[in-house]
């Protein structure tokens, strides 16, 4: 692979293609169907993992092609080489089966450069209130994934994955009504990947009601998003009106609980711009994140197809930079890095360069 790029560059690139996503042939978006992050692509950018936008609206008008070069990948803007690329391949594991059959892939998906990951519950107890730019239950709905997964079918597919080099799975929920709020199954799963195989195990899930869960669950998995998305309180009452009824405070007592157990630095919470929010939000959410020793993962928007989002854009890549320098400046002052994270989103970075600039 070659770039015609420099480091800095190359973060420079991928912000600006994960604003306004990449062409690419038709061929390899069914190929890459399912893989990763929906309605997206897996490109290595000089060795950094990138996954691009490929199947909304907005990259029919992108300036940015990929198109095969020799054994490779070519990068273009406006029809003129910008450098090499490499796009991640699909993992021998996803053909294999569990005993019923169901191919791996549809318990378990590549993500970033050496992770996995599964959705444990493909629902959501929200409903009505539902987070405007998920796609958890459309991607249920497409039959391109399991409803529920089985603690062993999980496990399976992670020793599986395990041998070709993955060294890390995500496991997340939908939100469920059992009281736990997804934490219970996502538990069992990860206790079960830990049982089978040597790989790091990071959760992901809502504020559960009693925190002694997260106790728990920290005895099976290695770190843990907990995600309140939006630190502006009328942008996320529009936009995930379930985890904003949760309340701000719900979210302090869970990331406080998690810090204790999992450790500083293995704790995150995803703060998604461009739903509307104040930059003056994000920064605020940062300052307490940080004070309470929790990584702020910031992403940009990726509205996707089937959500009630599909229509919008990414923000633009001017303004990602803008957020991203302001608040790399507060994790900085806080002495967290995103390489303290052994695993999960943090750990893989593949869908913001924000880890890139807190390494
Ligand atoms: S950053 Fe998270 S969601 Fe994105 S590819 Fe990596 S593990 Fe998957």
């Amino acid at each position: 692979m070659s770039a015609a790029v420099t480091f800095g560059g190359v973060i420079d690139l991928k912000i600006d293609l994960q604003a306004r996503g990449a062409r690419i042939p038709d061929w390899l978006h069914s190929r890459a169907g399912g893989a990763g992050p929906a309605d997206g692509i897996t490109v290595f950018l000089d060795g950094m993992p990138v996954t691009v936008p490929t199947g909304a609206w907005y990259v029919r008008r992108s300036p940015y092609e990929m198109r095969p070069s020799g054994e490779s990948w070519e990068l273009l803007l406006d029809g003129a080489a910008v450098c090499g690329l490499d796009v991640a391949g699909e993992p021998e594991y996803y053909r294999k089966t569990t005993p019923e059959s169901v191919p791996y892939h549809k318990v378990a998906l590549r993500h970033g450069r050496d992770g996995i990951g599964s959705t444990v519950v493909q629902g959501c107890v929200h409903g009505e209130g539902s987070c405007r730019f998920c796609a958890i239950t459309v991607s249920a709905a497409s039959g391109v994934t399991v409803p529920r997964k089985k603690p062993e079918d999980v496990a399976r597919a992670a020793s599986a994955a395990l041998l070709e080099g993955y060294s890390h799975i995500v496991l997340t929920t939908g939100t469920t009504g059992d009281g736990d709020r997804g934490v219970e199954p996502l538990r069992r799963c990860a206790a079960a990947v830990k049982g089978e195989a040597d790989m790091k195990v990071h959760v992901q899930f809502e504020p559960p009601g009693d925190p002694g869960l997260i106790d728990r669950i920290a005895e099976v998995a290695d770190s843990v998003a907990i995600n309140v998305e939006s630190f502006d309180r009328d942008t996320l009452t529009r936009m995930a009106p379930g985890k904003s009824a949760t309340g701000l405070a719900e979210y302090e007592i869970a990331w406080a609980r998690a810090v204790k157990v999992f450790g500083a630095g293995q704790v995150t919470s995803f703060v998604i711009i461009g739903l509307g929010e104040s930059e003056e939000s994000v920064m605020e959410g940062c300052r307490l994140l940080t004070s309470m020793g929790v990584y702020p993962f910031l992403v940009p928007l990726r509205p996707l197809a089937g959500t009630l989002l599909e229509k919008w854009s990414p923000p633009g890549a001017e303004k990602m930079k803008g957020v991203y320098e302001r608040a790399a400046a507060i994790v900085a002052e806080s002495g967290l890095r995103a390489s303290i994270c052994d695993s999960g989103c943090v750990h893989c970075g593949a869908c913001t360069a924000f880890t890139d600039i807190t390494g």
